[in-house]
C-alpha cells in the first residue's frame, strides 16, 4: 500500500514545499505531468503515442502502478499549484496554457477510463481536446452529393459509382512502396525551404495490416519516425501525397522533431518528451499535419505534381487526375459528415450497422472502409475531430498571420510546430 502510494507522497511533498521557495514551479509541474501521463498510460494502450523521455521515469511508472484514484488527485493538485503562475514571457505563457490544458485532459480520460464519467460526443472533444467541433444537418451535405452525381453520373446508387470510378485510381501493390517513397521525397523537398529540418532527422517506412487507422507515425525521439501504412484496404494514389506530408513532413515526423529539438533539448521543456495520444495536442497535431498537404502543396501544385510524377509511377492514366481531385475535393467536404455519424454512433442513437450504412451514404466510403472507420470510432471515440476540424483551426490561424506571402505562411506554420500552443491558444 505504502509502495503504491510513493508517486502520490512525491507530489504532496513537493506541494508543501512549494510555498516555501520562491521560485517558479513549472519545471516541476511538468516532471510530475510527464510521470502521471506515463502512470496513466498504464492503464490504456496507445495512450502513450510517443515518450523520448528518461527511461526510468518510464520504468517507475511500470513497476509502482499508481492507483487510478491518485493520479486524478495528483493532477488537480497540479493545477492547483499552476494557477499561481504567471509569466510575461510570451512562450512560457503558453507553456503554462499546454500544462493546464493537457493536465485537464488527463484527469477526464483518468475518470473515464476508471468509469466514473461518461462523456458524450461533445463534452469528450471539450474533455480531451479542448474544442468544440460544429455542428452540421446531414441535409445540408446534399448539395456536395448533387454536384458528385453530376460529376460521375450513371444508373447505380451514388456511392457504388464512386466507389467503381475511385477503382481506376489504385496503385497497383507491387507500386505502393516506389510511389510512396516519390511523395515523400516530393513533400521534403517542399518543407526543407522553409522549416528548420533538422540535420539527422530520418524515418522507417513499414507496411503493416490488421488495424482501425490507414497509417501512423510512432515517433521515436532523436528525428526519428516509424511510418506505418496499413495495406487491408486498396490504397489510391492520392493516398501518397497525404501519407508523405501528414506523417511525414511537415506533419508528425516534423512537428515531433521540433517539439524535440526546440523545446525539450534547447529549453530542457521535460513535458513534450510524451505525447498522450487523448489530449489538446493531438488537435494541433492532426490539424497541422493535415493542413500541411496545403502548405506543401498549394493550389494546383498537387494535381501537378500526382499527374505528371506519381500517375506515371503507378501506370495510371494522368488524363483522369484533373476529373479525380474534383471528385477528391468534393468527398473531403463530406468527411464532417462522418463528423456528424460519429456523433450519433458515439451518443448510441445509431448501432454500428447503421453507422457504417450511413458512412457509405453520406461520406460515399466504400462499404468495407466505412467498417474500418466505425472501427476506429470504437478505438478512438471524438478523436475524429482532430483531423478534419483540427485542419480549419489550423488554416484558419496560419491565414489570420501578418505576412501571407508563401514564406510568410510557411514562418507561422513553423512558429506553431515548434510552439506549446493548444486549440484555445488559436486565436
Ligand atoms: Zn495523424
Amino acid at each position: 500500500m505504502k509502495k503504491k502510494l510513493t508517486g502520490l507522497l512525491v507530489i504532496l511533498n513537493f506541494l508543501v514545499l512549494a510555498p516555501v521557495l520562491a521560485t517558479s514551479y513549472v519545471g516541476e509541474i511538468a516532471r510530475q505531468y510527464v510521470m502521471l501521463s506515463l502512470s496513466l498510460g498504464e492503464y490504456e494502450s496507445g495512450y502513450i503515442d510517443a515518450y523520448y523521455g528518461p527511461e526510468e521515469w518510464q520504468k517507475q511508472a511500470k513497476e509502482k502502478k499508481m492507483p487510478l484514484k491518485n493520479i486524478i488527485i495528483a493532477a488537480k493538485s497540479l493545477q492547483d499549484v499552476l494557477i499561481k503562475e504567471k509569466s510575461k514571457d510570451p512562450l512560457v505563457k503558453l507553456r503554462i496554457l499546454y500544462l493546464k490544458g493537457q493536465l485537464n485532459a488527463l484527469v477526464s480520460k483518468a475518470l473515464m477510463i476508471n468509469g466514473s464519467i461518461n462523456y458524450d460526443f461533445d463534452q469528450e472533444a471539450k474533455a480531451l481536446y479542448d474544442t468544440q467541433p460544429p455542428h452540421q444537418e446531414l441535409s445540408s451535405f446534399q448539395p456536395i452529393l448533387d454536384e458528385l452525381n453530376r460529376l460521375v453520373p450513371g444508373k447505380k446508387p451514388l456511392a457504388k459509382r464512386i466507389e467503381e470510378f475511385q477503382k481506376q485510381f489504385i496503385i497497383p501493390k507491387e507500386k505502393v512502396d516506389v510511389v510512396f517513397r516519390a511523395a515523400i521525397r516530393a513533400c521534403r523537398e517542399r518543407t526543407k525551404p522553409f522549416v528548420n529540418l533538422l540535420k539527422n532527422e530520418n524515418f522507417k517506412l513499414e507496411y503493416v495490416t490488421d488495424k482501425p487507422w490507414s497509417g501512423y507515425n510512432w515517433y521515436q525521439g532523436d528525428s526519428f519516425s516509424l511510418i506505418q501504412v496499413n495495406t487491408d484496404l486498396p490504397i489510391y494514389i492520392d493516398r501518397a501525397v497525404d501519407l508523405g506530408c501528414h506523417e511525414g513532413y511537415p506533419g508528425h515526423h516534423t512537428y515531433n522533431g521540433l517539439l524535440e529539438a526546440n523545446l525539450v533539448k534547447k529549453r530542457g521543456w521535460v513535458e513534450f518528451s510524451v505525447y498522450p495520444l487523448f489530449s489538446p495536442q493531438s488537435l494541433i497535431a492532426e490539424g497541422s499535419a493535415d493542413f500541411g498537404i496545403e502548405m506543401a502543396f498549394p493550389g494546383k501544385e498537387r494535381l501537378v505534381f500526382e499527374r505528371d510524377t506519381l500517375y506515371p509511377l503507378a501506370g495510371i492514366k494522368p488524363e483522369l487526375a484533373e476529373l479525380y481531385v474534383k471528385v477528391a475535393t468534393l468527398k473531403e467536404k463530406l468527411s464532417y459528415a462522418g463528423n456528424e455519424i460519429a456523433r450519433l454512433y458515439m451518443n448510441k442513437k445509431i448501432d454500428a450497422d447503421k453507422a457504417a450504412e450511413m458512412l457509405h451514404q453520406y461520406s460515399l466510403l466504400s462499404t468495407d472502409k466505412s467498417k474500418q472507420r466505425v472501427s476506429f470510432f470504437d478505438t478512438y471515440g471524438a478523436y475524429i475531430i482532430n483531423y478534419n476540424w483540427g485542419r480549419d483551426l489550423v488554416k484558419q490561424w496560419v491565414h489570420a498571420g501578418p505576412d501571407q506571402t508563401k514564406a510568410g505562411r510557411w514562418k507561422r506554420f513553423g512558429q506553431l510546430l515548434s510552439s506549446p500552443r493548444l486549440p484555445s491558444s488559436l486565436n
